[in-house]
């Protein structure tokens, strides 16, 4: 394929949204994306590396499993896509709304521009400033006044992530002046939203709930489920909510996803006005998809389920009569993937050390680019830290079958994939379709080498941040 004309490439990723709920809205309301999705070619078996963003990211921007160099963020050892292309000439741009795919964990390595909400350069932004105002006030004695102002500000006012209307707004402000400048730019922008806890504009939560809930309240339910919850998969979990409660948080979600969706829109009409669009090419993701209580949980705990590594992907080329891509890929495909495109879309050459294979040629042909992919985690809680042998969780996902070890509970399971939820374990049915993809886990598990993570300071404002976004 000659990739001649592609000037930038735009790499979109949305937190938490599964596949089943991606993009719900009508042409109307967002025609520009809704041309863009026409016209690209959608991977329907596209698979995450793992099942939260701190699992995901070393697959999507480095080409790596996340057990690979230290279980914590980027690391020396990295070869980040960003590095990759600076090093060709290539200026880059990175801009992200969620603390644990920011500078804090190395996610800024190599590019040009940054912006997050942790790095220096966010002093000026109003979530930045509601927090750390927050944090001041926070730290005043409990009988304060300013502690009521604390609670307000805390709980009603101040999302712990940049929402995505900000997202665009400093997608903009970056993007642009140096996409005309510039021969060729890659930007890669994450929206935090349909990540809990909710805080859509009114009208998308009247579109998509009927109940009597609100922001406060709908996310008091949020903060229930994060101190309440029990055990991984516990029945108990499901006693948390009523069924009513459940059907809420779903419709908040929903008005959370068309939020960010719209903010989407917002970008791609002003790139289709400056005349950059038939010169972009654009990947769309998500990190990891969102359980809905069908496996007794919500949101996205330690466990290899379809709803959470399953994953759409998007990948549209600029318009060129000489391009002609295939409506749709078929075949198994892997986060680990997108930085070996990304440098092909570029010209240049992938890392020796990456562990994906470009998607260039799937763009034109079905035939298959691997056999599984390899999904893996090694925590309980929180945002990893040292492998732990005895935690460790990892799926290898054929086209049509899914072997999963999952050490914290000492089981194997076997399943028949299919529609987007794992139904039954059918390991005992199966013994050597369960034999034959465990092998391919056992070598998985004989090459990972480092097992200690990089240590990383977090302040109390970050930590409350974490705590806050369902992080124990
Ligand atoms: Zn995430």
């Amino acid at each position: 394929m000659n990739t001649s004309q592609i000037s930038n490439v735009l790499l979109v990723s949305f937190d938490a949204f599964r596949l089943d709920r991606t993009f719900h809205f009508t042409e109307s309301d967002c025609p520009h994306v809704s041309e863009l999705l026409n016209d690209s070619t959608y991977f329907s078996k596209h698979i995450s590396t793992g099942s939260g963003t701190s699992t995901s990211f070393p697959g999507i921007l480095a080409s790596s499993l996340p057990l690979e160099y230290g279980y914590r963020g980027l690391s020396e050892d990295h070869c980040p896509i960003a590095e990759r292309l600076s090093r060709n000439n290539v200026y880059t741009i990175g801009i992200t709304a969620q603390t644990s795919c920011s500078s804090l964990f190395n996610y800024d390595t190599g590019f040009d521009r940054f912006f997050d909400s942790v790095g220096s350069n966010s002093s000026n932004t109003k979530s930045f400033i509601k927090e750390k105002v927050a944090n001041i006030v926070r730290d005043t004695p409990v009988e304060s006044p300013t502690k009521a102002i604390y609670d307000l500000i805390k709980n009603h006012d101040n999302p712990p992530y940049i929402q995505a209307d900000e997202v665009t707004d400093r997608t903009i402000d970056l993007l642009f002046p140096k996409i005309k400048q510039s021969n060729q730019t890659f930007a890669w922008i994450h929206y935090m939203e349909p990540h809990a806890p909710y805080y859509p504009p009114t009208k998308f939560i009247k579109q998509y709930h009927n109940g009597n809930h609100d922001l406060s309240s709908i996310n008091k339910l949020i903060n229930r489920w994060n101190r309440e919850r029990g055990p991984v998969g516990s029945p108990k979990n499901m006693d948390i909510f009523t069924p009513d409660e459940r059907s809420s948080i779903i419709d908040f979600y929903d008005a959370q996803a068309a939020f960010a969706v719209e903010e989407f829109e917002r970008l791609i009409s002003k790139l289709k006005e400056s005349g950059e669009l038939k010169r972009t090419a654009i990947i769309i993701t998500s990190d990891h998809g969102e359980e809905h209580f069908e496996h007794n949980d919500f949101g996205h705990r330690p466990k290899m389920i379809e709803e959470l590594i399953h994953v759409p992907l998007w990948i549209r080329l600029p318009e060129n009569p000489d391009l002609d891509t295939l409506c749709s890929f078929d075949n198994i495909t892997s986060h680990l993937d997108l930085s070996p495109t990304i440098t092909e879309l570029f010209g240049c050459e992938p890392s020796d050390q990456w562990q994906g294979n470009s998607l260039v040629s799937a763009l034109e042909t079905n035939d298959p680019t691997r056999n599984y992919a390899v999904s893996e985690l090694s925590h309980k809680s929180g945002l990893g830290g040292d492998v732990r042998p005895e935690e460790l969780i990892i799926s290898v996902r054929g086209k049509t079958w899914k072997y999963v070890l999952n050490k914290q509970e000492n089981r194997e399971y076997l399943y028949q994939v299919g529609e987007g939820i794992d139904h039954e374990n059918v390991i005992d049915k199966y013994p050597g379709k369960a034999k034959e993809l465990k092998h391919f886990c056992e070598q998985r598990i004989s090459n990972i080498n480092k097992v200690e993570a990089d240590s990383i300071d977090i302040d109390s404002g970050v930590e409350d941040r974490l705590r806050r976004l369902g992080y124990k």
